[in-house]
């Protein structure tokens, strides 16, 4: 008679924990509906790529552009190994690439991006004249995971982008729930690179 009411109020209990464990962190956001079935292709990879620097000496971002079906380029975040703050996936793919990559290319590519990019990577995205921007994850939601107050004063991407370069084409977020759970994995874990990625 006892037992079945106890193991209720065990399941109970396990439920509730469980969901304040989840209210811990932000719920995603739905897809920008102009993005495609192709855009999710390319985020998965930009994903990976974000999975790939956690190990390998950076933050978990990462980064691909991408013509005609055709990856040009990829770059993880590898602030942490070299010591260079400018090294995000974004900056750092436009910096090891532009020399290779004709303006021309620059223009009719997407450049897939698994976190929206942050002010410094918006004006190397700029120069490089890149035609299309995809990010995954919101800073906003990706602020709160690393432990951070929202932003009194956000200013995103896409008004960045609308300031200095209106011709590039800017969406997101694209399966941030994805997104999320990287960064969920890696931040409480890693408090001391809160800002240094
Ligand atoms: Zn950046």
């Amino acid at each position: 008679m006892v037992r079945a009411p106890l193991r209720l109020f065990c399941l109970a209990s396990l439920l509730l924990m469980a969901s304040s464990a989840f209210a811990a962190f932000p719920a995603a956001s739905q897809d920008d509906p102009g993005c495609t079935a192709e855009d999710r292709i390319y985020m998965a990879r930009a994903y990976e790529l974000a999975r790939y620097a956690i190990t390998h000496g950076g933050g978990p971002f990462g980064a691909l552009l991408v013509k005609d079906g055709k990856i040009l380029a990829e770059y993880s975040n590898c602030v942490h190994s070299t010591h260079d703050v400018t090294k995000h996936a974004e900056t750092g793919l436009i910096s090891a690439f532009s020399p290779k990559i004709d303006r021309e290319t620059f223009a009719k590519s997407t450049l897939y991006t698994s976190t929206e990019p942050c002010t410094m990577c918006c004006g190397a995205i700029c120069f490089a004249g890149i035609g299309r921007v995809v990010y995954g994850t919101s800073e906003a939601p990706f602020l709160n995971v690393m432990g951070l107050p929202p932003d009194p004063n956000p200013l995103t991407s896409h008004e960045v982008l609308g300031r200095i370069a209106p011709k590039i084409k800017v969406l997101g977020p694209l399966m941030e729930a994805e997104g999320l759970i990287i960064h969920e994995g890696y931040w409480p874990v890693h408090p001391e690179d809160v800002g240094k990625s």
